[in-house]
């Protein structure tokens, strides 16, 4: 599971003011931040949502859209909304504190600002936006299996599919499911249960890059094959199949564990919606696998609608 790398903090400021921007490149030029200038509120807007800076420094008084302005237009475009603003502001006036922070600001700074105080403040800033994506991604995330979990395959297998669609690429859905997990789990505990499936999580991801593994459900796995045909998603859920039957467990040497697969692709699936159709398509496979005796892989016979 890839974790969020933390890379050069983007910081822009929006000031009317040049003598700002320019005090702001000299005092934080060793700093490990990439700094970003606006002179004007709709100036600001449009870089700040093609930028999509880490923090933006605010300024409360320009002419024609003061920075409350800015702000409420930022917290109501979904693009913007999550950028940490920190408000700089001349006057030393604790009704504007208030009312910036009430529209969302994190922090507030008065000019002439201390620089060392600025700093502070940025890397508080940063602090806190770090921890909201990491939180952010956690949620995703299963915690036994670091698999993405099921409310993230739903969304990403949407967004696949209407990727697939639009660029005329293949798309395939591997479900997979352990082999009579629950005699497994009787014999030999709830634990080494646990331990299969971190295992089998660890096959399941051993794919491409690009391919998505997820824990579906308790003993239920479900892998998104971007750009991969029904033969090569044959291929390696086959690989995986056998690396999970061959595997050695030094906590219960004398057991086997296996799981049955099913796949589906865009052929399989016709009725509306689809995202919908290529679930039931893949479980239906991994019905019959199951059926066939377990421990082997089956894919979804091609409804015959012409593409
Ligand atoms: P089949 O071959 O038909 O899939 O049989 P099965 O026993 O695997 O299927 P069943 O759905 O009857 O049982 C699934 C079991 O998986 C029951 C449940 O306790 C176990 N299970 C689900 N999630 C977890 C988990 O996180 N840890 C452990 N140890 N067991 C789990
Ligand atoms: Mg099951
Ligand atoms: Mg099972």
């Amino acid at each position: 599971m890839m974790m969020m790398q933390p890379s050069v903090p983007k910081l822009l400021a929006i000031d009317d003011s040049e003598l700002i921007h320019r005090l702001l490149r000299l005092r934080l030029q060793n700093e490990r931040i990439e700094m970003h200038s606006a002179t004007g509120s709709p100036e600001g807007l449009r870089m700040a949502k093609e930028l999509k800076p880490d923090v933006i420094l605010l300024d409360v008084d320009m002419p024609h859209m003061d920075g409350f302005e800015v702000i409420s237009r930022l917290k109501a475009d979904p693009e913007t909304q999550d950028i940490a603003v920190i408000f700089v502001s001349a006057a030393n006036d604790p009704g504007n504190r208030v009312r910036g922070l009430d529209l969302g600001a994190v922090d507030f700074i008065s000019k002439p600002f201390d620089i060392v105080e600025l700093k502070a403040r940025l890397r508080s800033a940063l602090r806190v936006q770090h921890l909201i994506a990491i939180l952010a991604q956690k949620a995703q995330i299963d915690g036994l299996s670091g698999l993405w979990n099921r409310t993230y395959f739903d969304q990403r297998l949407t967004a696949e599919l209407s990727e697939a669609l639009r660029y005329g690429r293949p798309l395939t859905l591997v479900l997979a499911d352990i082999d009579h997990f629950k005699e497994t789990n009787d014999r030999y505990g709830h634990l080494f249960g646990d331990v299969v499936i971190e295992r089998f999580a660890n096959i399941l991801s051993s794919g491409r890059v690009t391919d998505i593994a997820c824990r579906y459900g308790g003993e239920e796995f479900a892998i998104i094959l971007p750009n991969t045909t029904i033969a090569e998603a044959l291929d390696v859920t086959d690989r995986y199949r056998n690396q999970l039957e061959s595997a050695t467990w030094p906590e219960q040497p004398s057991a086997t564990i296996t799981a049955s697969f099913g796949i589906s692709d865009l052929s399989s699936c016709d009725q509306p919606p689809m995202v919908k159709s290529l679930c039931a398509s893949a479980d239906q496979a991994l019905y019959s696998a199951k059926q066939a005796g377990r421990n082997c892989v089956r894919a979804a016979a091609r409804t015959p609608v012409a593409r």
